[in-house]
């Protein structure tokens, strides 16, 4: 049987809660992780009908992208509408977590997944939200267990830098030992002083992997005491950030771009402002409300960009400084997270041969606003 924590630990691989903006409120919402899971149901946002939907499927779990709590609560009751959505989760034994900016942010999540649909190349990061550690991690193993250590490292993303995998150098040696009264060695004679072949293996590690790596080399390591060091490395960073920018293959116009817009991302209407025959080559988006970033874009050369919930003298703003705008809508650009997430946990649970959980992606439409 499969617990939430197993789903959860999946989806801190896919969305590292380390990458959520400060003010963002991440994770476990609402319930107990430690139950047993075999639906779950993935939307935008938590409401009434979302839970319905939840208890009529039976799911044990539901992931939504938006947080339900976000400022600190002081009470919870029937009052309030949040109040009522976490009464009724407890109730009913379902358990509710949100992946948020951190979707936003990671690499093939949500901006990604938006930026690829418009077949962009060269795809960089529009806003630097911050950058990613890295560690080199240093450890010694006997010769017979460096082959079991390195497969397990590497299934847990150690040697993961750019587009490289399983990066990685050892060098033989010898190591000395001598066991005390109470030890359990795996190998040597206590009160001596032995000495055993061993492996020098050096590898590189992200910093939010640490602490799961080092639960895998206490389990995995034959060692009662096994030796190994983390140096923080300060020649390698990653630049990690909200929305992207990019380049479409071939120069288009935007009233060729207002079709395909529609077309590839299934909007009946869109808002958007500049002339219909502006040329545009290179494109910044941001999923949800991300008018904020109309200079970042501007000032990065973009000739179009398309975020949500855009106002009218942010409209004008981007009119100013030359650059086309579409405004796509904040649930336009944000209800592929249910296909992101359902992809992503369907193909995890595939690797890791969880075969009893089903994954379902919500059919209530969340969006608030209505056109006609
Ligand atoms: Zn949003």
């Amino acid at each position: 049987m499969t617990k939430i924590d197993q789903i959860l630990e999946m989806m801190a691989e896919i969305a590292p809660k380390s990458l959520a903006e400060d003010w963002d409120n991440v994770g476990v919402q609402v319930g107990d992780t430690n139950q047993q899971v075999k639906k779950v149901l993935i939307a935008l946002d938590l409401n009434k009908d979302v839970l319905e939907e939840a208890k009529s499927n039976d799911c044990q779990l539901i992931i939504t992208h938006h947080p339900l709590i976000f400022n600190g609560i002081k009470s919870i009751n029937s009052q309030s509408e949040c109040g009522r959505l976490i009464m009724e989760l407890i109730k009913n034994n379902i358990t509710l977590f949100s992946a948020h900016t951190n979707l936003d942010i990671v690499e093939g999540g949500l901006n990604d997944y938006l930026a690829e649909k418009l077949n962009l190349t060269n795809i960089d990061k529009l806003s630097i939200t911050d950058e990613k550690e890295y560690y080199k991690l240093v450890i010694f193993v006997p010769e017979n267990a460096l082959d079991v250590l390195k497969e397990v490292l590497y299934k847990n993303g150690a040697g993961h830098i750019g587009k490289y995998s399983h990066s990685g150098f050892s060098i033989k040696g010898k190591g000395t030992f001598k066991p005390l009264a109470d030890a359990d060695p795996h190998t040597g004679n206590k009160n001596e002083i032995n000495e055993v072949s061993e492996y020098r293996l050096e590898t590189i590690i992200a910093a939010e992997a640490a602490e799961k790596i080092k639960r895998k080399i206490i389990k995995a390591h034959p060692y009662e005491e096994p030796v190994w060091d983390l140096f923080k490395l300060e020649n390698i960073k990653k630049e990690i950030g909200l929305g992207r920018i990019g380049y479409l293959k071939e120069t288009k116009t935007l009233g060729e771009l207002l079709e395909e817009v529609k077309e590839k991302y299934s909007l009946e209407y869109l808002k958007y402002s500049g002339h219909k025959n502006k040329k545009i080559n290179k494109i910044a988006l941001c999923s949800g409300s991300g008018a904020d970033f109309i200079k970042t874009a501007a000032f990065n050369g973009a000739d179009l960009y398309l975020t949500g919930d855009v106002k009218y003298h942010e409209a004008q703003l981007a009119e100013e400084l030359g650059m086309a705008l579409i405004d796509f809508g904040h649930y336009g650009s944000e209800k592929y997270v249910k296909s992101l997430l359902y992809e992503k946990l369907t193909e995890k649970a595939k690797e890791k041969n969880l075969s009893n959980i089903n994954f379902f992606k919500s059919q209530i439409n969340t969006n608030p606003w209505n056109y006609c």
